[in-house]
């Protein structure tokens, strides 16, 4: 890969795509349960679970936190694994009852990563997710889409490799990290996904 080649990636795919405006959530902590819940399934059951949460008044880790696991589990199950997603839940709502997430959200950002690392079943994706979305902190989220794209395009590396590739390519400016991470995964559902791959945009642009 060419040391501008990133950028390019990232402006041909706002040409194609226009802005994204994601993280789609009323709160942080509407983006922090939508993290955890996006884990393997579509986004279309995330919203489902989002709005029967937001119905009952359980997007906030004051209420979460008390409410029956088996009531969550249901909510939830829409989104697979729900017992697991449950109880990953639970304990978000009580890590955030018990750190203030303003003043959290304000640490330095690699202090914050390994905070929400050491949360039980936030790993890597989730973690940098929950920094770029929720915190609105400069930390570059690599998923199996980017990770696919990448391969495409002959770079292969661990997810705090390509992290890196990406960081060290792009200024650290958290609207551009916001919008190529959106634009990857709505590329890649559109075009990769589909086994578009004659039509890739892409190969096209690192061939020539
Ligand atoms: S469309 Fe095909 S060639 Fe292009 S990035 Fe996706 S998987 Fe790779």
């Amino acid at each position: 890969m060419k040391d501008n080649d990133i950028l390019e990636i990232y402006q041909t795919l706002l040409d194609e795509m226009g802005l994204q405006y994601w993280w789609p959530a009323d709160t942080a902590f509407e983006v922090v349960v939508g993290a955890i819940l996006t884990q393997q399934t579509k986004w279309s059951n995330v919203e489902k679970a989002i709005e029967d949460l937001k119905i009952r008044g359980l997007l906030e880790p004051v209420s979460l936190v008390d409410v029956d696991i088996s009531l969550l589990e249901e909510l939830v199950r829409c989104c697979g694994f729900y017992r697991q997603k449950a109880s990953r839940l639970k304990n978000l709502a009580c890590f955030f009852m018990q750190n203030d997430m303003e003043t959290l959200f304000s640490i330095p950002v690699n202090e914050l990563r390994e905070t929400l690392l050491s949360i039980r079943g936030v790993g890597n994706e989730t973690a940098d997710c929950i920094i770029l979305y929720a915190a609105g902190r400069p930390k570059f989220v690599i998923d199996a889409y980017t990770t696919r794209i990448m391969k495409c395009m002959g770079t292969k590396g661990s997810y705090m490799q390509l992290q890196q590739l990406f960081e060290d390519n792009l200024p650290a400016d958290v609207d551009l990290y916001k919008e190529y991470h959106a634009l990857i995964v709505e590329y890649s559902k559109a075009f990769c996904s589909k086994k578009r791959c004659e039509d890739c945009l892409l190969r096209e642009k690192i061939r020539r």
